[in-house]
């Protein structure tokens, strides 16, 4: 719990040096790998935004969870498969991966999918290997998202490691403006207080609260 103290005074910290409010700023404790021991403490002070990377282990993980703590908001950060698409909306209340039209379609047909929110996910620094769509493609991706009444909040990115992340987080902001889109979910434990300056609405930290 300190450490998670800690996140959250850097947070206000942060935004407090660019003029933003702490409140603007949700901060998803990500819980890929974790146990429910070391997730109880952090619903018990009142912490309601949860992420996770896989479907399959926040199935295991989270329905008992959800019964004695109904107010959680799930968070799905990591790819995910179209034929999990129907399992994921049962338990995620947001999709931060979603990447293509074939996976915006298979969500769009689902009857819960109205209730949701979705982040579409940017390959911002043009990596061959990593997920995300094109940034020259993201305007009309989201186009097509809202045309299957799928309710945008927002875009996502992980920046390319090892560099600084700035201009990465810059570009992401600059392109939900571009497209009226006030979501944005950027940031790591190792780099959350530069997306804070740079506008991040989510920031998805991990390590830096579990240790
Ligand atoms: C694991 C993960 C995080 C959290 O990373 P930390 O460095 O542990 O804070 C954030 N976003 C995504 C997509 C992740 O997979």
């Amino acid at each position: 719990m300190s450490r998670y103290k800690a996140i959250q005074a850097r947070i206000e910290r942060s935004a407090q040096s660019c003029g933003r409010l702490a409140k603007d700023i949700r901060l998803i404790a990500v819980t890929k790998g974790r146990d429910v021991a070391s997730i109880t403490p952090l619903l018990d002070a009142g912490h309601r935004d949860f992420g996770e990377n896989r479907v399959q282990e926040a199935l295991r993980k989270w329905p008992a969870l959800l019964k004695d703590y109904p107010d959680v908001r799930l968070h799905l950060i990591g790819p995910l498969q179209s034929n999990k698409a129907k399992d994921a909306l049962d338990i995620f209340t947001s999709i931060h991966s979603l990447d293509r039209e074939s996976l915006a379609q298979k969500l769009a047909a689902e009857k819960n999918a109205a209730q949701k929110e979705f982040f579409i996910q940017v390959n911002i620094g043009a990596e061959a290997q990593k997920s995300g769509i094109a940034a020259q493609r993201a305007g009309g991706f989201i186009a097509d998202c809202k045309a299957l009444g799928l309710n945008i909040a927002g875009l996502m990115a992980i920046p390319p490691q090892g560099r600084d992340a700035s201009p990465y987080f810059t570009a992401l902001a600059e392109l939900a403006r571009q497209n009226n889109l006030v979501g944005l979910s950027m940031g790591m434990s190792s780099d959350f207080e530069s997306a804070i300056r740079c506008g991040t609405t989510h920031i998805r930290v991990g390590t830096g609260i579990f240790g």
